[in-house]
């Protein structure tokens, strides 16, 4: 093999294993470390954190790859190794387009506003945090103006996590989705809400983990190479393919909690523990996009974890393990609980109908805010009435309004929410093309058999990682580019016929 390939592979490998090494650190802090460990964890982390990044913007690094550009020119564009490079330089000659001091200043500026954050969020106050995020803002436009030739100014910013998705493209798509959501939440929440008392009641954590272990089995989560622990807020994490970690949180007076965000982070994971074994130890070895992966989670834990068929084989089950508290209650009541949709506050808590709804109200603030046509000032009113007019409620206190989610007040603004609804939509494309290839995957879920959908997830997507991008994906999997679509017929389907609307 080219000795600079190999050389190559060599750094990113001990990148990989910086990086891996950070993961854990992190994994740590969320799941075990006694809090007095935070202040050494922290400094621990920037150490890593430091180091990998130097190696990967190293000037010898950039050489290597400019030595490259030769070969890839000789391999067939879609070979593992020409996609290695490929993304490799991609991905540097984004890192090496922000200056290292404005990556330190950002750096503190962000801990900063994060710490501020948790003070207004208890004190139910946006001013003491509105300077900070002042300064966040001007610190997104200066991102975003490190790649310059942009159409709208959130384009890089979504590029980062979303590459080729851009505010002229996911607009239209958001519009379309709004318009078909805002009669159905209409039409759903005009008759009396379903009751969801069989979720509510006392359930044994020991019982929950139990059963959120066994689900997460049969999903075709392989426990040899990963474990679920708990933290405070569900995530997944890998540390390589074949170490994938999940997490999850139980609350013993409500059933779905737990359950739910185990089906959720099982999607996540099931991708990771997809990939190509081949490309552990290089930038191949993660998700195509953001929204793909999101795709993953909500496909297993929306489209399957709260489909009928699903809970055909495994509510019986649920039933045996609290009998006292489930069994009066039979399968559609159940069914119904779990898929329950009304006007909320909390994007986090929300259901599937207006979820989207919550996701596209931060996309318009934070693209309004990054174009100027929003001061920051003005945020929280503009927040709340927006929640007003898209949900029909207006938050009582700006803990559960504008300061609800971390991410403005942990990163840039701009650039994540997308991800959410496009994971949606492309979840229900994704789950279409599927049926389409292999019929029988909805009575073998009935039958409490997932192998022939993890099977055509993971030969469609998982298996490549990084080696396609997000669109050439989509597109080689499901013979279409990313449309709404078959997901706005998911929606009306599914509950229009819990809900009777025709
Ligand atoms: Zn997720």
């Amino acid at each position: 093999m080219d000795s600079k390939l190999q050389e190559l592979k060599d750094r990113l490998r001990e990148i990989s294993d910086l990086k891996a090494a950070l993961a854990v650190l992190s994994w740590d802090q969320m799941t075990l470390m006694p809090t007095g460990g935070s202040e050494a964890r922290s400094r621990q982390m920037a150490t890593l954190e430091l180091l990998s990044h130097e190696k990967f913007v190293s000037p010898e690094l950039g050489k290597l790859l400019d030595g490259l550009q030769s070969l890839l020119k000789q391999l067939p564009p879609d070979s593992p190794t020409a996609a290695l490079i490929r993304v490799t330089t991609r991905d540097y000659q984004k890192a090496i387009k922000i200056p290292p001091s404005f990556a330190a200043q950002f750096s503190a500026h962000t801990s900063k506003t994060y710490e501020a954050w948790l003070k207004a969020r208890q004190e139910q106050n946006f001013k003491i945090v509105g300077p900070l995020l002042e300064k966040t803002l001007e610190f997104s436009r200066k991102m975003a103006n490190f790649y310059p030739g942009y159409q709208h100014i959130a384009d890089p910013l979504i590029d980062q996590l979303d590459e080729g998705m851009t505010v002229r493209i996911i607009r239209p798509l958001f519009q379309r989705l709004r318009a078909e959501l805002a009669p159905l939440v209409q039409k759903i929440t005009s008759q009396p809400g379903s009751d969801d008392s069989c979720l509510r009641g006392h359930f044994s954590e020991a019982g929950q983990l139990e059963f959120g272990l066994k689900v997460a089995r049969h999903l075709g989560f392989d426990f040899q190479r990963g474990r679920q622990d708990k933290s405070p807020h569900p995530f997944t994490t890998s540390f390589a393919i074949n170490d994938v970690r999940i997490t999850t949180r139980v609350r013993e007076d409500f059933l779905a909690e737990a359950l739910f965000s185990t089906v959720h982070e099982t999607g996540h994971a099931l991708y990771e523990q997809g990939i190509n074994p081949d490309f552990d130890g290089t930038p191949l070895a993660d998700g195509a996009s953001m929204s793909v992966h999101e795709s993953q989670s909500r496909l297993w834990e929306n489209i399957v974890g709260r489909s009928r068929n699903f809970w055909i084989y495994f509510y019986p089950r649920l039933q045996a393990l609290f009998p006292q508290q489930l069994k009066r209650f039979p399968l559609e009541t159940f069914y119904r609980a779990i898929n329950k949709v009304g006007r909320s506050l909390i994007r986090t808590d929300a259901d599937e109908v207006t979820y989207n709804l919550h996701v596209m109200l931060r996309f318009d603030l934070e693209t309004e805010l990054l174009e100027g046509k929003l001061a920051v000032k003005d945020l929280p009113e503009a927040w709340n009435e927006r929640y007003r007019k898209d949900l029909g409620v207006v938050p009582p206190d700006e803990a559960v309004g504008v300061l609800q989610d971390m991410h403005w007040y942990s990163g840039t603004i701009g650039g994540y929410f997308q991800s959410y609804t496009l994971g949606n939509i492309l979840s229900a494309q994704f789950y279409e093309a599927a049926i389409k290839a292999l019929p029988q995957i909805p009575s073998e879920i009935e039958a409490g058999n997932f192998n022939s959908l993890h099977s055509w997830l993971k030969d469609n997507i998982y298996r490549y990682g990084r080696q396609y991008s997000a669109a050439e994906i989509i597109k080689t999997a499901t013979g279409r580019d990313l449309e709404i679509e078959p997901y706005i017929k998911y929606l009306k389907a599914k509950y229009g016929e819990i809900y009777r609307i025709k």
